[in-house]
């Protein structure tokens, strides 16, 4: 169908995009309608439209159409999931798992539709009552980014539906067939039209329309901080509600009293898992002198291992970067890195595989300092570097000495360590013997400093963003 969803009806775009293979650039999945500022207009309109009569529809209905849309997307979890590998590049588990978290966030927020909270107390003056409660915020516009094409959309969609709100969702160019699946099991749920509509179309025309419309509440925004920051001075303009999800420089430490294997393994799935596309990669490896050579040593020689080819292959652990731009910037850092004086241990550059695919080997750089540019910008590919350090006041001062602050995590067997980290990592999240990335749908998940802004989202705290908090008193 490869059209865009305006007011329940299937719409064709002014322009279409190739939606092309990464692991085998012969393989085109489609031309998708590409939507322009008009129609972007029109799915507000609709959403702005259908606004009422969703929010006093009841719970009961939106719990209903969360929960089969949760049960269709793990029903069919293995199509789904084969198709976003198709058009991402990220492994078939990677994909399959990834879908059905997606089929599970919206089960969960099945739940929380039945759970809003709210609170009656007794007013200070006496013979009044004080109710707080929650209310619909309204239209909600959701801009996502290419590297988790189902789970992000997810994890917006379900609390922005489950909370009353109606969506205008834009997903990323590069990703459109996963965000018109998606749109069509939500769409064949039942919902009335206009709750929800898709837009698939330019960050600049269709991003920028929802952005600035006076027509859309609240801005859930996931991707790069630049665009970010974009979104933000848009939306603080017209005080817009606002919640941005942006990059990270997530730091792993290793401590000399690390369990070797334990580290190696949190640092290949961390770094390299998902082709080291996500926000909450493993970037830089901190790591005490002790324990340094031997965890380079065996991290190399598990790098090397890793079958790294066509996404669709099960065989595979590590798929192909996104595109040609993405894979351009890798490389880009490669050559910046050893410009720095940093020193390439294994990787480095594309590998070539039976399909024509953007495959890149993973690398690692050593003797690298955390002022280098590889280590202070997010390069979001296959990419990591070793920092040594001392000991784990260094290590602790050298993670936190970043502009991101999304995720952390420590190696260590010492409880002692392990709980300093927990509680001075200047991060959202922090792992301790677990790879920086990989967590929960039902509890929060967000960062400090240039990795978020705004409310948390996940879990039970979703509801901060896509609900507005009314205060009532009565006197009777
Ligand atoms: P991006 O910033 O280029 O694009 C994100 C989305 O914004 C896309 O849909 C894009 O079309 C849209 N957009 C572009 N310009 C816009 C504008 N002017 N106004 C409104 N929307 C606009 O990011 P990307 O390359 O798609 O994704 C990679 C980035 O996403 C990385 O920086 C990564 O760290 C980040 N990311 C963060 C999280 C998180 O939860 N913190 C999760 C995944 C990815």
């Amino acid at each position: 169908m490869n059209k865009n969803l305006i007011a329940g009806s299937w719409v064709e775009g002014s322009t279409t995009v190739a939606d092309v293979n990464p692991s085998d650039l012969s393989d085109t999945i489609g031309d998708f309608a590409m939507a322009d500022g008009d129609q972007t207009q029109d799915a507000i309109a609709a959403a702005r439209e259908a606004a009422a009569s969703w929010r006093d529809g009841g719970i009961q209905q939106r719990a209903d159409i969360l929960d089969r849309i949760g049960n269709e997307i793990l029903a069919r979890k293995e199509e789904l999931g084969t198709l976003l590998s198709r058009e991402e590049g990220k492994t078939l588990a990677e994909g399959i798992g990834e879908t059905a978290r997606a089929g599970q966030v919206f089960k969960f927020f099945a739940g929380e539709a039945l759970r809003i909270p709210g609170t009656s107390i007794d007013s200070v003056r006496p013979g009044v009552a004080a109710e707080v409660t929650r209310e619909p915020v309204g239209v909600v516009g959701i801009i996502t980014p290419w590297n988790f094409p189902i789970a992000i959309p997810a994890w917006k969609i379900a609390p922005a539906l489950a909370y009353g709100n109606t969506v205008v969702f834009k997903p990323a160019a590069l990703v459109p067939a996963t965000a018109q699946a998606l749109a069509q099991i939500i769409n064949g749920a039942g919902l009335p039209a206009g709750v929800f509509n898709l837009v698939t179309g330019a960050g600049s025309e269709v991003g920028e329309a929802i952005v600035t419309s006076p027509q859309v509440d609240a801005v859930s925004f996931t991707g790069s901080v630049a665009t970010g920051r974009a979104v933000l001075v848009n939306t603080a303009a017209r005080q817009a509600k606002v919640q941005l999800e942006m990059g990270g420089k997530n730091p792993l430490v290793v401590l000399d009293d690390a369990d070797l294997e334990t580290a190696v393994e949190c640092a290949i799935n961390g770094a390299f898992f998902s082709t080291g596309q996500r926000c909450t990669a493993s970037s830089r490896l901190i790591v005490t002198e002790n324990i340094h050579d031997r965890f380079v040593a065996r991290l190399v020689e598990r790098m090397e291992a890793l079958v790294v080819d066509n996404a669709l292959k099960p065989e595979t652990q590590m798929g192909p970067v996104v595109d040609q731009g993405q894979l351009g910037q890798d490389l880009e850092y490669v050559d910046i890195g050893r410009a720095e004086g940093a020193n390439i241990v294994t990787g480095g550059g594309r590998v070539e595989r039976d399909a024509d695919g953007y495959y890149m080997a993973p690398t690692l750089f050593t003797e690298t300092d955390n002022a280098m540019r590889i280590n202070r910008e997010e390069i979001f590919g296959p990419i990591a570097s070793v920092i040594r350090v001392r000991d784990y006041d260094e290590a602790l001062s050298v993670a936190n000495d970043t502009d991101f602050g999304l995720s952390s995590g420590i190696c260590t067997t010492s409880l002692k360590h392990a709980s300093h980290f927990k509680r001075y990592s200047a991060a959202g999240m922090v792992m301790v013997n677990l790879p920086t990335a990989g967590v929960d749908y039902h509890v929060p998940f967000g960062g400090r400093k240039s990795s978020s802004f705004g409310p948390r989202e996940q879990g039970p705290a979703a509801v901060e963003f896509y609900t507005s908090t009314k205060t009532a008193y009565v006197y009777a």
